[in-house]
């Protein structure tokens, strides 16, 4: 097994696999760590970057789970690397890409990460697991427990769109709608996992174990593009994804497979913006939002009570030399009907705010016309047609 155990992101402690959140000496969030030199030994680009097989978990070796002869999937990852040539011309900008995270097995890139989750709950001998979630982690998470057989607790805030709600009833799970925001069900999913000592899958950067699913997109990427594009621009609420991806990538570039990093921007709605705040501000911090009101219900993360994730996100898009982008409603709204329109992508408003950023990049100087650019659509725009707002 190359998966080692966790790296404090803190104060560098490390921690052999277990059912752990986060570190108990200084109380930052954790980081997987593997045995990097022993999967190099055994391995070729060609061999990683286009390795058959279906679901996350064919790369098992950079995961952080015991090897298993009877893997939870359901076939999530291995996504279309598309080339967007409408609303190319129409921004004039040449190379820009989407990778497709809604065709994924519950719509959204989420399942990577509950492929991982699940599977680690097993390792962990654990039956229950919990989640807060704006409605796309709470689907994924109750999908992946009804196939591995595990009880699903789900917290979503109101205002979360009415098909999320239906979808994880259909699975099977237990729903609890918390007056409040995200934040809110955040605390509520905490308490109840420890009560009931329930693996909490809640996608922040609590769970050490599933967002490691997230890096397999760049791994996707490097392969379907041949190389590293200029940019990754990705929505983010607390940021995981985008700082998954920022690993996937550094990982490829420990092994020598790419020679640079992409820039990577991070995307949040400006009535939920946080961590641009904090960006634009020069802060080296993140501060918690106080009332978030957004269409971009996926992404509104207040960050009420661990603000330190925020800046752990701010953290990576500074040093891979990129940006924090804040659009406002008229945009996510005008871009999730043109990417429908011009390219039949149908996204929902928080996938939405990744193309909306491109023009704000472009316009404050971040961008070339020449650069190459992959977004990254999040989620799919059926499980939220209504466009509720939270
Ligand atoms: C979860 C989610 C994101 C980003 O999430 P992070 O928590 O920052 O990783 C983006 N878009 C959609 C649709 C989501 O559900
Ligand atoms: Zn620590």
């Amino acid at each position: 097994m190359l998966f080692l155990g966790f790296e404090c992101t803190g104060c560098r402690r490390f921690y052999p696999p277990d059912l752990l959140y986060c570190c108990s000496s200084c109380g930052a969030s954790l980081d997987a760590v593997y045995n990097y030199e022993r999967w190099l030994a055994s391995l070729s680009a060609e061999e990683w970057l286009f390795r058959p097989g279906e679901g996350v978990l064919k790369y098992r070796e950079l995961l952080p789970l015991r090897p298993s002869a009877s893997p939870i999937s359901l076939g999530e990852g291995n996504t279309p690397l598309l080339k967007i040539r409408n609303i190319s011309n129409i921004m004039n900008i040449e190379n820009i890409y989407i990778k497709n995270e809604t065709v994924n097995p519950t719509l959204s890139f989420k399942d990577r990460a509950q492929a991982v989750a699940v599977n680690a709950a097993a390792d962990l001998g654990l039956s229950d697991v919990i989640c807060a979630s704006t409605g796309n982690t709470g689907v994924a998470a109750a999908a992946y427990a009804a196939r591995a057989g595990l009880g699903c607790l789900v917290y979503v805030p109101a205002g979360t769109p009415e098909e999320k709600l239906a979808i994880i009833r259909a699975f099977g799970a237990e729903l609890r709608i918390v007056e409040g925001n995200y934040g809110d069900a955040y605390e509520q999913a905490a308490r109840e996992a420890l009560g009931r000592g329930a693996f909490n899958l809640t996608s922040t950067y609590l769970n050490p174990y599933s967002i490691e699913g997230h890096k397999t997109i760049a791994y996707e990427i490097a392969g379907a593009f041949g190389g590293v594009p200029d940019w990754i621009v990705v929505p983010i609420g607390a940021g995981p994804l985008l700082s998954a991806i920022y690993k996937g990538f550094r990982e490829l570039r420990l092994a020598g497979w790419i020679d640079r990093l992409p820039r990577m921007a991070g995307v949040q709605a400006a009535g939920c913006a946080p961590i641009v705040k904090a960006f634009e501000a020069g802060d080296a911090d993140v501060a918690p939002w106080d009332s978030p009101r957004t269409i971009a219900s996926g992404i509104a993360d207040p960050l009420t009570t661990y603000p330190a994730d925020g800046t752990r996100t701010l953290r990576i898009i500074r040093e891979s030399g990129g940006a924090a982008i804040g659009v406002d409603e008229g945009d996510i709204l005008g871009f999730r009907e043109c990417l429908a329109r011009e390219e039949g992508i149908v996204v929902e408003a928080a996938s939405a705010t990744a193309m909306a950023a491109l023009v704000r990049l472009k316009e404050q100087g971040w961008l070339d016309k020449g650069q190459s650019i992959v977004t990254v659509a999040t989620g799919h725009g059926l499980k939220d047609m209504a466009v509720s707002t939270i």
